[in-house]
């Protein structure tokens, strides 16, 4: 009686093909946080048979649990480099995003205590003002970086999934002075909203992450991308709760009519936001379950008076093709990519065509 986090490395692997035929150029996959919490070593598995090079992860562990599983690919990290972590990145062919001037020295003088350039990304800010080297300094001081083995330049957008956001465009044109002070660089620009803002923001090396587990980079318009996971609980209980009794801690919800309470194993130690108590549904069999009172440690209650068909030891879904984690973003009161990292974390995995 387990909760089930089903994952399809398939799915993930033809959006990664959809997005590199999107883009038109080289493309990679950002693997970060665990593969977005599917499983980054499996994830990875299955972009590296379909072919992708470039993997992009937050942090060097990350990056040394992949490596064996990633011959022949381009590993960056895209914290940048930790001078007390400096001979991971040469030991096992890291690539540091740089953007930082402390850290463009620290890798500098790793690369003298190694004696040779070891290959890096510059990250350049373009508004996002969090990582990547201030532009005008950049600019000022690029031939300071002239001895580094620097593979590619690359920013990161800041609304790309708001195509009609004026900062798209000045990002571009920020990114266009500093690609001037590196003439002949490879680029890398877009994240998965960004392969969809057209041909202008194309580079030699997209950065899709989100897309790449389902999540849908064009709001507002219909997902282009396979659905990739499926979360299931199953039912512990059901019972007949009369007119006027209350459901859960609290007391926050009160049967207006006789109701089949559904209580499902599943709660906010498994990442299922408390901040959705009344808010959520689960679905059944095409019906939709709404949530009813409080978001507990470990059950979820759901009014199932109109699913007479559901059983205990049935498993209700609570993302899926039928509720997918962008939809449930909404109740959870967070986003899809939050909905992905934070659930699942004590559910059975299994990776199988959904
Ligand atoms: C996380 C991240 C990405 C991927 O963004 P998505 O919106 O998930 O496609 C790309 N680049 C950088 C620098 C990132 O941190």
């Amino acid at each position: 009686m387990r909760a089930r986090l089903t994952i399809d490395t398939e799915a993930v692997a033809a959006n990664w093909r959809m997005l590199a035929a999107t883009h038109g150029a080289p493309t990679g996959a950002v693997v970060k946080a665990d593969g977005y919490g599917l499983g980054a070593a499996v994830v990875a598995r299955a972009l590296h048979a379909a072919g992708c090079r470039h993997f992009f992860v937050g942090q060097v562990e990350e990056g040394l649990a992949l490596r064996p599983l990633l011959p022949g690919a381009a590993i960056v990290v895209l914290g940048g480099f930790c001078a007390a972590e400096a001979g991971a990145y040469s030991a096992h062919a890291l690539m540091p995003a740089l953007g930082e001037w402390g850290e463009v020295a620290a890798f500098g003088s790793h690369c003298r205590h190694v004696g040779r350039a070891l290959p890096a990304f510059l990250h350049v800010d373009t508004g996002m003002n969090r990582l990547g080297l201030p532009l005008a300094e950049a600019r000022a001081r690029a031939d300071t970086l002239h001895d580094l083995d620097l593979r590619c330049l690359m920013t990161h957008l800041v609304s790309s999934e708001a195509p009609e956001d004026g900062m798209n465009e000045l990002q571009l044109q920020r990114f266009a002075a500093a690609r001037e002070a590196f003439p002949g660089l490879p680029t890398s620009i877009a994240n998965s909203s960004g392969i969809f803002l057209g041909p202008r923001f194309a580079s030699d090396l997209a950065r899709p992450g989100a897309a790449l587990y389902g999540l849908n980079p064009t709001p507002g318009q219909p997902n282009p991308m396979r659905p990739t996971v499926r979360l299931t609980a199953p039912v512990l209980q059901l019972r007949d709760v009369p007119v006027g009794e209350t459901v859960g801690y609290n007391a926050t919800f009160t049967a207006a009519r006789a109701t089949r309470v559904a209580t499902v194993g599943y709660g906010y130690a498994d990442g299922y936001h408390r901040s959705a108590s009344g808010r959520g549904w689960a679905v059944f069999d095409g019906a939709r379950l709404p949530l009813i009172g409080r978001v507990s440690m470990d059950l979820l209650t759901f009014d199932a008076t109109d699913a007479p068909a559901l059983a205990v030891g049935d498993e209700v879904e609570l993302l899926g093709p039928a509720l997918p984690p962008d939809e449930a973003a909404g109740f959870l009161g967070t986003s899809g990519y939050e909905v992905l990292t934070s659930l699942g974390a004590r559910a059975a995995r299994i990776y199988r065509p959904l």
